[in-house]
């Protein structure tokens, strides 16, 4: 029998990212030693807290409110709240099975074209062409969105929602509290819809302090975080939406639950449950994302400087646990070793230096541009120092 496709879905590449694992896998499997940065995940020991209340409530195996239950929505518009200055109560937060499902049904639900700043976290351009959205990219810092925007619209696009990442994935960089001001100036002024996904919030380096952007315009954000980054529980698939607390929220609300209705119901119960003790903002709890957090900012601004010094250039992390490192200025060398775009860059530090790292490419930037994502995340410390010397080594071989 033959089968046609979909064509918003036919249209997506398979990620080049899942074809490189497949590939470091390999050289894994046959014994080769492989420095993995590739691997955005956060590999800590589950909290014991936070363990007890997930085999506790292994008994809750009834369906839960979709939306999420009472309990947890509660304590997370709390938390947030405390942390971040914000003012959300249970009815602005909705629960999902991971924070990528509640963007992917934002985007389902807001009518209107996608604005993404770049480079940018590689999920969401496919997520809108699956939905038949058109994607509209402007710079990092998004100061050239007022043009962009109306450049779009004069051609016929709809740009409606600005998806934000602070901090960023794949730059780590937070925006400043002078960046979100212009940001929402224009936002008012286009009547522009901000997705801020802020799933690395609480891994903050201790340079910039997070700033959720729901601070400085309320009125038309909505965040997204989870437990999969701060908490180390990325497959226990737990993530957040918190909405405006104004019609357009309850709006976006109700059509958000009749979507999850009708297609993935709730997150895990169990989860759930035991996710009310990750946000309790209980002592011990606390001090263990602290202490994580601190250990993600102790590895990631290593590497940071670490390649500064022997001349790559980065703009440095604030958050998160990624170095987004850029060989633009060794072009007319890496041409020579027949390096055109980061993509042969990638696999050329794979082959000769055994470092995996995902190409600029992935995260929508032009494939001329030769930058590379490390995630810090995954090896361990004494790897991490050993495979800083392959950097020198390929740099030597840069610099003759
Ligand atoms: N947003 C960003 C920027 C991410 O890097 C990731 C995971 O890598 C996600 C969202 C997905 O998070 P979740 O596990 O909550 O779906």
């Amino acid at each position: 029998m033959k089968v046609k496709i979909v064509s918003q879905i036919a249209q997506i590449k398979p990620s080049a990212a899942l074809a490189f694992n497949e590939k470091v896998q390999t050289l894994v499997f046959s014994g080769k030693k492989i420095y993995h940065f590739g691997f955005g995940e956060s590999r800590f020991p589950v909290q014991k807290d936070i363990k007890k209340a997930f085999i506790k409530a292994a008994d809750k195996i009834s369906y839960e409110p979709v939306g999420g239950i009472p309990v947890l929505r509660e304590q997370i518009a709390l938390y947030w709240n405390k942390k971040f200055g914000t003012k959300f109560t249970a009815e602005n937060v909705l629960i999902g099975a991971g924070s990528k499902i509640l963007l992917h049904d934002c985007l389902r639900v807001i009518e209107g074209d996608l604005i993404l700043p770049v480079p940018t976290w590689v999920a969401y351009a496919p997520q809108a062409k699956m939905l038949g959205k058109k994607v509209i990219y402007v710079n990092s810092d998004a100061s050239n969105l007022e043009q962009k925007v109306k450049e779009a619209r004069k051609n016929g696009l709809k740009p409606k929602i600005l998806l934000l990442t602070s901090p960023g994935n794949p730059t780590g960089v937070e925006l400043s509290n002078s960046q979100i001001i212009q940001i929402t100036k224009i936002c008012r002024k286009l009547n522009l819809i901000v997705i801020s996904d802020e799933i690395y919030a609480q891994i903050n380096h201790g340079i910039i302090s997070h700033t959720c952007f729901a601070k400085y315009y309320s009125e038309g954000t909505i965040v997204t975080s989870g437990l999969s980054k701060a908490f180390s529980l990325g497959g226990w698939r737990l993530g957040f939406a918190l909405l405006p607390n104004n019609e357009l929220g309850k709006t976006i609300g109700k059509y958000l639950k009749i979507v999850a209705g009708n297609s993935w119901s709730m997150a895990s119960a169990p989860v759930q449950y035991a996710a009310v003790e990750a946000f309790s903002l209980k002592k011990d709890v606390e001090k263990y994302v602290a202490n994580c957090a601190k250990k993600h900012a102790l590895r990631t601004q290593k590497v940071y400087q670490e390649l500064k010094k022997i001349g790559l250039e980065a703009p440095q992390p604030h958050g998160g646990f990624y170095v987004y490192i850029s060989f633009d200025k060794f072009a007319k060398k890496l041409l020579k070793l027949r390096i055109r775009n980061s993509v042969d860059l990638s696999n050329y530090l794979l082959e000769k230096y055994q470092i995996a790292a995902l190409p600029g490419v992935e995260f929508c930037e032009p494939p001329q541009r030769l930058t590379l994502r490390l995630s810090t995340s995954y090896l361990s410390d004494l790897d991490l120092s050993k495979s800083l010397s392959y950097f020198r080594d390929f740099l030597e071989v840069l610099r003759k």
